[in-house]
């Protein structure tokens, strides 16, 4: 298996002082190429510090993190958010569009930024894909929180990323429209070959995944993780 992620005996404490919490404790895992990972654990499990720090927009006081065989330890910060730029895309539960912005520049903005000299044509092509051809001028507010989100996953995978994470895609949404993302975003995922990883609540979504991981306060419950994996739970 071609590794797309790995991680070795991560921990990380976030927050100051007596808010400081102990949140991943030797946390260790490897993503093939290509799969669809789901990672499920009550609220507060370290399900979406996990995310982060799997995408490289979070870093771990110890352990290693690979992603497509990079040791991300060694990056400096501007390194590290080029290489996540290029190789990761990121949804989250509550959107995180730009208000200001029209959904044609909330997806072509960040690929000017990153240097595209075909932002705008890339964009539009991004959102005809998610079936928003007819709101490219539309406004977040002017949209649905299914729109939304699908203007979110065209941003997110503009820059044909190699890896997809999602965070609870579907919690801000009902179940029709998170339905609708769940089969676009597999379907995406699928025909660009990229890797998921998706936390989710949803235990039907779960079972969408090649392979779940099941966390439980910071550390890999392993017996639950292999239960899910294999259908029995
Ligand atoms: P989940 O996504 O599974 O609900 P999180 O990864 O968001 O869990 O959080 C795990 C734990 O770490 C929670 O108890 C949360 O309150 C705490 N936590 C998350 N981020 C911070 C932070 N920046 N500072 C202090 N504590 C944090
Ligand atoms: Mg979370």
């Amino acid at each position: 298996m071609v590794k797309a992620i790995e991680l070795e005996n991560v921990d990380l404490s976030l927050g100051r002082g007596a808010a400081r919490v102990h949140i991943l404790k030797g946390v260790s895992l490897s993503v093939g190429k290509g799969e669809a990972l789901g990672l499920v654990g009550p609220s507060g499990s370290g399900k979406s510090t996990l995310l982060m720090v799997m995408a490289g927009l979070e870093r771990q006081d110890a352990g290693v993190v690979r992603i497509d065989g990079q040791d991300l330890g060694p990056l400096d910060e501007d390194a590290l958010a080029r290489f996540r730029g290029r190789r990761v895309g990121i949804v989250f539960q509550s959107f995180h569009l730009l208000p200001t912005m029209t959904a044609l520049e909330n997806v072509a903005v960040p690929l000017e930024l990153a240097g595209h000299s075909d932002a705008f044509a890339r964009a539009k092509a991004e959102l005809e894909q998610v079936g928003l051809g007819h709101r490219l001028t539309h406004y977040p507010a002017e949209m649905s929180g299914g729109e939304q989100q699908r203007v979110a996953l065209a941003r997110a995978l503009a820059p044909d990323p190699a890896i997809l994470v999602a965070d609870e895609p579907t919690g801000n949404l009902d179940e029709a429209t998170g339905q609708q993302i769940v089969d676009l975003l597999f379907r995406m995922k699928t025909e660009r070959g990229a890797t998921l990883i998706l936390v989710t609540h949803d235990p039907g979504l779960a079972r969408r995944c090649d392979r779940t991981i099941a966390l439980r306060s910071g550390v890999i419950d392993v017996e639950r993780s292999e239960a899910l994996s294999s259908g029995r739970a």
